[in-house]
C-alpha cells in the first residue's frame, strides 16, 4: 500500500517547489569538459570540479582503454575475499607518498571515505571538533559515530580552543575540516588549527577533495600549501574532480589508523572494490607528475586572471586564489536571474542560495579550469561585465 507515503510525498514536493527549491538536472548531450552541449547547444562550461581537465582528456581515456583490456571491468568482490589486485595496493602506496602519508585505503568515494572513518575509530569516550560548514559527507559520517560532537563556529579559531577546552577529559580529540570549504573557495586555517591540536593533544583530520591535485608547488593539497604537511594526521579525499574525475576515494594516513580502516571500516569491507578501470586510470594520472603541473600552471593562470578581471569588473568575490570563485550577488532571484541570462549567452554556471549558503549571501560560484583557454575566460569575463551591468550591479 503505497498510498499514504505517496501522499506525503507529493506534500513535501509541493511545499520545495512552492519554496523554488525543486532542483532539475540538466542532462548533458557530451563528455564532461571546458564547453559542453545542455539542450542541443554548445556552451561554455564554469561549474564542474574538472580542475585539470582530465574528465575527457585523450590521454587519460587511452590509459583507461588499455586498463580495461588488461584488467577487464569488474572484480564482483569485496577487497577482502577476491577483490584486491596488485594494482589496488600500489596504487594505495602511490597516493600515500602523494598525500605525504604512510600509507593509503581505496573508497568507492570520498563519501564512503568519510562514512567509513570516525565510527572506525572513535568511541563513546572520545570527541568530534568540527568545522560547522563542513561537507555532508563528514556530517554524516561523524553521525554514525558515538563520539561526543563539539562544532566551532567556521574558520574561528578562539571558538575552536573553546570547543578543544570543553572536551579536555575525552580520551581522543579528533579535530575535522575540509581543506578548502567548496561555497567559498577559501582554505581552512591549517597552520593554526594544527597548532591549538599540538597545545591540547588533539589528532587532525582534513577532506582535502577541492584541493588534492591542484593546491600546493606540487598539487599535494592544502597540507603543502600550509606548509603543515607533516602535522596532518589523516586526509581523505575523492577522484572525483582533480583526479579525471570518474569516482573514487582514499583515506590516507599513518600507518596503524589505515591497518585498523582495513579491519574494520565498513565501507571498505561491505561495498564492492574500486573498478580496476578507475585503479589503472588514477594511477596512471597520479604518475604523470609533469602533466598535472602543466594543468595546474595553466588552472592557477586561469585563476588569477578571472578573479582579477572580475574585481577590477567591480564585483565582490571570495576566497583566496582557488579555482572556485564566488560572485556574491546577495538575493536568490538576483542570482538565479543572472544564471539564466549567462546561459543565454553560452556561458554555464550556477547560482546558489539559501538553504545551501547563509540568507543574503546568494552567488554564484565559478569553476575555473585547466581546459579553459585564454578565450574562453575572457568570452566569460565579457558576459560577466555585460549582464552585470544590465542588472545595475557594476557600472
Ligand atoms: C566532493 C566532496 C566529497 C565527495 O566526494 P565523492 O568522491 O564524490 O564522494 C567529500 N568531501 C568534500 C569536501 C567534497 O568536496
Amino acid at each position: 500500500m503505497y498510498d499514504s507515503l505517496q501522499r506525503i510525498l507529493k506534500k513535501t514536493e509541493d511545499d520545495i517547489r512552492s519554496q523554488g527549491l525543486w532542483k532539475t538536472e540538466r542532462e548533458l548531450q557530451s563528455p564532461q569538459g571546458a564547453e559542453i552541449t545542455v539542450n542541443g547547444k554548445r556552451v561554455l562550461n564554469f561549474s564542474a570540479n574538472n580542475y585539470l581537465g582530465l574528465a575527457n582528456n585523450p590521454d587519460v581515456i587511452s590509459a583507461a582503454k588499455k586498463a580495461l583490456d588488461r584488467y577487464g571491468y569488474g572484480l564482483s568482490s569485496v577487497r577482502f575475499i577476491s577483490g584486491t589486485q596488485e594494482q589496488h595496493r600500489k596504487l594505495e602506496r602511490t597516493l600515500a607518498q602523494y598525500v605525504g602519508m604512510d600509507d593509503a585505503i581505496l573508497y568507492s568515494s570520498c563519501f564512503d571515505a568519510n562514512a567509513g572513518l570516525f565510527e572506525t575509530l572513535l568511541a563513546g569516550d572520545d570527541a568530534i571538533i568540527s568545522d560547522e560548514l563542513n561537507h555532508a559527507s563528514i556530517i554524516d559520517g561523524v553521525r554514525l559515530c558515538k563520539a561526543e560532537r563539539y562544532r566551532y563556529k567556521h574558520h574561528d579559531m578562539d571558538d575552536l580552543e573553546n570547543q578543544l577546552k570543553a572536551a579536555q577529559s575525552k580520551r581522543i580529540k579528533l579535530i575535522v575540516t575540509d581543506g578548502v570549504f567548496s561555497m567559498d573557495g577559501e582554505m581552512a586555517k591549517l597552520k593554526d588549527i594544527c597548532d591549538l591540536a599540538d597545545r591540547y593533544d588533539a589528532v587532525v583530520m582534513v577532506d582535502d577533495s577541492h584541493a588534492t591535485g591542484i593546491l600546493g608547488p606540487n598539487g599535494r593539497g592544502s597540507g603543502e600549501a600550509t606548509g603543515t604537511m607533516d602535522r596532518i594526521d589523516i586526509v581523505t579525499s575523492t577522484f572525483g574532480k582533480a583526479f579525471g574525475g570518474a569516482s573514487g576515494g582514499f583515506t590516507a594516513a599513518r600507518q596503524e589508523i589505515v591497518d585498523f580502516l582495513r579491519q574494520r571500516s565498513r565501507p571498505y569491507l561491505f561495498s564492492n572494490s574500486l573498478a580496476p578501470v578507475v585503479v589503472a586510470t588514477t594511477q596512471y594520472i597520479v604518475d604523470h607528475a609533469d602533466t598535472l603541473k602543466q594543468a595546474r600552471e595553466q588552472l592557477m593562470h586561469n585563476t588569477e586572471k578571472f578573479r582579477s578581471a572580475m574585481t577590477s569588473a567591480g564585483f565582490t568575490i571570495r576566497g583566496n586564489n582557488h579555482p572556485i570563485v564566488p560572485i556574491m550577488l546577495g538575493e536568490a532571484t538576483v542570482a538565479a536571474a543572472i544564471a539564466a541570462d549567462l546561459l543565454n549567452e553560452g556561458v554555464f554556471v550556477i547560482g546558489f542560495w539559501y538553504p545551501v549558503v547563509p540568507q543574503g549571501t546568494a552567488r554564484i560560484r565559478v569553476q575555473l579550469s585547466a581546459a579553459h583557454t585564454d578565450e574562453h575566460v575572457n568570452k566569460a569575463i565579457e558576459a560577466f561585465t555585460r549582464i552585470g551591468k544590465k542588472h545595475g550591479l557594476i557600472q
